[in-house]
């Protein structure tokens, strides 16, 4: 073994070979994978190895397509089959909801360039005759599916690493991971210390183990998982032979269950509601090649209605079932990237579907690794999008709850209950008691809106218009016709300070810093130019800045953020960052009585010219020390006001009895989000995103090229000379009953014009057959669906896609945003541009300015 090596890959599962496959790839070659048993020894043998590209998150689908299209490419490599079957699969709805969220993928996949289709269950039953299709009201059909070899392709990634210098270690377990003042890791194996630049941690059902080897507990936890396999059926044979092809892989929402054809009989998978963890606690090292007990009762339910939606499956014999343990997240993504608060660790594990997934997570970690960029936006699998708040218990709940509604629709004003609630602020009781819907906001309980009084705080769950969208209006219009207040300590806070604490910012940012008392709006690019932070800050002092930023990114941004701490010089140890997390909370005011409502509260002159937009005070606000920001996200005059916890009911209370002349009301984060839409205002995760450029972002007025150099100022300034190629725009959609919810595709009636933005189909997948045999393309879609398919529909093209959307109550239209190609996002003609909304193509017309107060007079008034 050798002693040094430039990275350490630990475990040789499909993941970690994968890891060092694209490693090697990347011309890394004093690189090394050790693994404790043989390859394969903990998920990824006994795996049922479908693949298929569909995810939730359009930019985690891009790299599961990513990862089927690389098959083919290790097997040249490597020499090594990975016994690939390309068979296509179904999705089968058996409701209006689970055909309305078929749609929605099927829209989404139009721009992703893949190739899906929506079908009748009798032409899904054509291509799996063992199935009921009275069952079922619709399909949607995906030619990227199939199943290989799990063994064979986990060997194919490490004998094309090995061909290309990579080195593999089997049968030595990593033991220790302890790491050099200079940063080289030690890492101690049973045959000796291997030093190492980086470590990557891809030890599957052990990589909690790993992690705690370097003080982190990672948030996975393994489950346990059956399928079964039936005897050889006649009907399955019968069905090859006399169409010359395979049986395609179907899953079925209802019954919560996959199957398959697996050599001449039928494979069945369940994700079962009674799940059970595995090891919750601790994995032993010593669990090797082996199975867990199956528990047929606990898979009976789903059973129960596979057989009754796939009888033919029900007369064959059970050869055998497979119980095996693997992991997940809390959402069911990987978690990838470094870790936080320590050098050249990196983690690549909680891969679930290892065969649809190991190949871009594999892809996007050595990119990480080798240029410093995933080179795509992974933010769907990053391991800092999980909080503190992530621990062992919160981990146990959240899995459980994510597995057992692996097949259920998560509907877009659905938040989901397990583990809840788990931060609270000091306000939460009385937000429950004015009749708060409360929701989850990176673990912290946040008010969505509020419920009539005497009626129940609860969602109903819909694709559509709910039982929010009267009280929404209502807390809108009282904001911006009189005063409002929010809670908003689910916002980022950090604190930097010290001498070199505005070289820091001016280096990392791309506006200029703001002098003392003043705010500044500044998103913040990586060397590629991309967008990856967008921050309000303020000078609060010499040497003294406040940023706020997006919640969900606190890790993700404080990651950044230490990695570009000055090194050395002479102030390089003179910045330093802290963030508050909960030790900040705040409450928003805004309205145009909200100035009136604060003078009440305060003893210091607030009016327009002693407290201008865009300045920042501390003062005491209904006797409580507070940081107040004179902006708000409504766009209204309005005020941020931020303080201890331990002054927050204080300051809510004031806020309480002296807004009451006002006609004060409270409203949540849903009022604030669709205020924001009437403004033009982007959010962060949404339209910002690290696929973006500033410019594309329609960012332009924050980016300050003429000041000092700042990180991505190069690419930026590329950018803006070459002219960006898409721009953010915002949309009025003539909309029915249901507004966007984001990632729907736009579009335009552009006749021949190809504006060169939308990616094409993948090009290949397998072809789908009638009964008779005949290849079918483009039926008659299901359920009165569009039957156009893919992205081209005579003179109408897809060019763009959503972000996000929702009704902007005050000007009362349903609004969107999202990317199109920059020649048309300044077109407003009506009849130009449509927007796909529930598989119905809508009319929508491009606002570029703002439909309410435009001039942006009301917030600086
Ligand atoms: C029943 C079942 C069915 C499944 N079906 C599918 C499917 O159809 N499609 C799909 O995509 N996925 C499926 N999966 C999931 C799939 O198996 C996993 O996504 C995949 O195996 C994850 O691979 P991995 O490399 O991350 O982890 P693992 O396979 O667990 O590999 C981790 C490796 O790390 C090694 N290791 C750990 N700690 C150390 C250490 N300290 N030192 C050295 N080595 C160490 C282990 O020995 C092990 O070999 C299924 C899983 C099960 C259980």
């Amino acid at each position: 073994m050798t002693s040094h090596a430039k990275a350490v890959v630990i475990g040789g599962g499909v993941v970690g070979c994968s890891v060092l496959y694209h490693l090697a790839k990347a011309g890394w070659t004093d690189i090394m994978l050790i693994e404790r048993s043989e390859l394969t020894s903990g998920s990824s043998w006994h795996a049922a190895g479908g693949f298929h590209t569909l995810n939730g998150d359009p930019n985690v689908a891009k790299l599961q397509a990513y990862t089927v299209q690389l098959y083919k490419e290790i097997e040249e490599i490597s020499g090594q089959s990975c016994s690939l079957h390309l068979t296509g699969g179904v999705m089968m709805a058996d409701t209006r909801e689970r055909m309305d969220f078929l749609r929605l993928a099927h829209a989404k996949g139009r721009y992703l360039g893949m190739d899906t289709e929506l079908i009748t269950p009798s032409e899904a039953k054509a291509m799996f005759p063992l199935m009921d299709e009275t069952n079922f009201v619709g399909a949607m059909w995906d030619p990227v599916e199939g199943h290989l070899d799990p063994s064979g392709t986990t060997h194919a990634y490490a004998k094309a690493a090995r061909k290309l210098g990579a080195e593999i270690v089997l049968r030595n377990r990593v033991v220790e991971l302890t790491q050099e003042v200079d940063g080289t890791w030690n890492v101690v194996t049973e045959q000796g210390t291997v030093k190492a630049e980086h470590v990557v941690n891809c030890g599957g059902l052990w990589a909690r183990e790993i992690g705690r080897m370097v003080g982190v507990e990672l948030p996975v936890l393994a489950m346990e998982h059956m399928y079964l396999l039936t005897e050889p059926m006649p009907e399955v044979e019968e069905f090859n032979t006399s169409t010359g092809r395979e049986m395609i892989g179907v899953m079925d929402f209802k019954g919560e269950i996959y199957t398959r054809q697996e050599r001449n009989g039928i494979l069945l998978g369940t994700y079962e509601k009674a799940c059970k963890p595995w090891s919750p606690v601790n994995t032993p090292w010593d669990f090797g090649h082996e199975l867990l007990q199956p528990d047929i009762d606990r898979i009976a339910p789903s059973l129960e209605i596979g057989f009754k939606h796939f009888p033919g499956i029900e007369k064959a014999g059970i050869k055998q079932i497979i119980n095996g343990p693997f992991t997940f997240a809390l959402d069911g993504n990987p978690l990838v990237g470094p870790v936080q608060g320590l050098t050249n660790f990196w983690c690549a594990c909680a891969v679930m579907a290892g065969f649809s997934q190991g190949g871009g997570v594999g892809l996007a970690l050595s990119n990480w690794m080798v240029h410093g960029d995933p080179g795509f936006d992974v933010w769907g699998m990053d391991v800092a999008r999980f909080g503190e708040w992530a621990t062992l218990r919160y981990t146990n709940a959240k899995v459980r709850e994510n597995y057992s509604r692996r097949f259920s629709i998560r509907f877009p004003n659905e938040e989901l209950p397990a583990a809840r609630p788990a931060q609270t602020t000091p306000v939460y009781d009385t937000m429950l008691a004015n009749n708060a819907v409360m929701g989850d906001s990176w673990g912290l309980e946040t008010p969505l809106w509020f419920a009539p009084k005497g009626s129940e705080p609860k969602d109903i769950v819909s694709f559509h218009r709910s039982n929010d969208f009267g009280p929404i209006g209502e807390e809108v219009r009282a904001t911006r016709e009189k005063v409002g207040v929010t809670e908003i300590a689910n916002f980022a806070k950090y604190e930097v300070s010290g001498p070199g604490a505005e070289d820091f910012l001016n280096r990392l940012m791309t506006n200029r810093m703001p002098k003392t008392g003043r705010i500044v709006l500044t998103p913040m690019l990586n060397e590629f130019g991309r967008l990856i932070g967008d921050f309000t800050i303020a000078k609060a002092g010499d040497d003294r800045f406040m940023i706020w930023g997006s919640s969900a990114a606190q890790k993700y941004h404080m990651r950044w953020f230490e990695k570009h701490l000055p090194k050395d010089g002479p102030r390089g140890s003179q910045v330093r960052i802290h963030r508050f997390d909960q030790t900040l909370v705040g409450l928003s005011i805004a309205g145009p009585k909200s100035r009136d409502l604060l003078q009440k509260l305060v003893d210091v002159d607030i009016s327009t010219k002693a407290f201008r937009f865009m300045d920042f005070r501390e003062m005491a606000v209904g006797g409580a020390p507070c940081m107040v920001n004179r902006i708000t996200y409504t766009g209204d005059l309005g005020y941020e006001i931020w303080m201890a916890p331990a002054y927050q009911r204080l300051v809510y209370k004031a806020i309480k009895e002296a807004g009451e002349e006002f006609g004060l009301v409270d409203f949540g984060m849903r009022a604030l989000l669709s205020m924001r839409l009437e403004k033009n205002f982007p959010t962060w995760f949404r339209e910002l995103r690290p696929i973006y450029g500033p410019f594309e972002g329609s960012m332009d007025r924050f980016i300050k090229l003429e000041k000092n150099d700042f990180i991505g100022r190069e690419a930026a300034a590329k950018e803006q000379a070459a002219g960006p190629k898409l721009r953010r725009v915002s949309f009025i959609v003539d909309a029915a009953d249901a507004d966007v919810m984001g990632d729907e595709p736009i579009w335009a009636k552009v006749g021949g014009k190809d504006y060169g933005t939308v990616e094409r189909p993948h090009g290949y997948g397998a072809p789908r057959f009638d009964a008779g045999g005949k290849e079918v393309r483009g039926s008659k879609a299901a359920e009165g669906a569009s039957a156009v398919r893919g992205i081209v529909d005579g003179d109408w093209r897809v060019v763009g896609w959503v972000t996000s959307g929702g009704y902007a109550h005050y000007v009362e239209k349903s609004m969107a945003q999202g990317y199109v190609p920059a020649a048309l996002a300044e077109n407003e003609s009506a009849g130009l541009f449509e927007i796909e909304i529930l598989g119905h193509r809508r009319p929508a017309r491009i606002n570029v300015e703002p439909p309410f107060d435009p001039s942006g007079e009301k917030m600086r008034t």
